[in-house]
């Protein structure tokens, strides 16, 4: 085993340890929650050590660099999550490898999501990222739309060609109600996924929790966490 390998598997035991944990302390079975690990500024070759080592899903939060890496990884059994702002002019290339894009917040992304995908002869699958800090009818500083206008962009996305509505995610907000309380902040994500739920049955995906907090993500419902610095190291360029 290289040191890089070896290291990837010593960081992914402790984060399936601590999930498994999580699972166990909530009275849940360790299938409900999904290990995403988020390979933002990290090479292609770690990417493939983690497909080696078990890993199904990743995520990337810019296009400019996830594009090139899901293109040398092509051919690994990956399931490709985008989960940062999405520009509309971006989309077209998210589209060719993203199989989920978690970061939906706008009518105008989704029309041009729909678009790019039909083109692609893709499905994507979309979730709704929700700010928990921005005001009714508004966006949240790190994205992301307002609870309230939750409904109204779920109905877009499942009524537009090529795209699928998979649920809900968000970020911890960091300013707010909820800053420094990830715990309520998720079980608010929850509810919200619940209401969904009542009239898109299918739409379960909860994306929520990282490095630090997905112990909080897990007890609250989560279905999917997003793990970056436990999985491959602090980050030196900052994101
Ligand atoms: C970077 C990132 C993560 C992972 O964060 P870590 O603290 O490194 O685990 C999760 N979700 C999103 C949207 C991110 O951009």
């Amino acid at each position: 085993m290289t040191d890089r390998r070896a290291e990837l598997a010593e960081n992914l035991a402790q984060v399936e340890e601590r999930i498994a944990a999580a699972c166990a302390a909530a009275g849940r079975a360790r299938d409900e929650v999904t290990l995403i690990v988020v390979t933002k500024t990290y090479p292609a070759s770690d990417v493939r050590l983690l497909a080696e080592l078990g890993v199904r899903h990743v995520a990337e939060n810019k296009d400019q660099e996830a594009a090139p890496k899901a293109a040398e990884c092509a051919d690994l059994p990956l399931t490709w999550h985008f989960v940062g702002q999405l520009q509309t002019n971006k989309v077209r290339s998210v589209a060719g490898y993203a199989d989920l894009v978690q970061s939906v917040d706008r009518a105008k992304l989704v029309g041009a999501l729909s678009t790019a995908a039909a083109r692609a002869g893709r499905e994507l699958g979309c979730l709704l990222q929700v700010a928990l800090d921005a005001e009714a009818g508004g966006t949240g500083g790190r994205g992301g739309v307002a609870p309230d206008r939750v409904p109204e962009i779920a109905d877009a996305i499942a009524s537009a060609e090529g795209l699928r509505l998979g649920g809900v995610m968000t970020v911890a907000p960091l300013s707010g109600p909820y800053a420094g309380r990830q715990r309520a902040a998720f079980e608010r994500l929850v509810e919200i996924s619940s209401g969904l739920r009542t009239g898109h049955p299918a739409a379960t995906m909860v994306s929520a929790g990282m490095s630090s907090d997905l112990e909080d993500a897990v007890a609250a419902g989560a279905t999917h966490v997003r793990v970056g610095t436990a999985v491959l190291g602090v980050r030196t360029r900052l994101r």
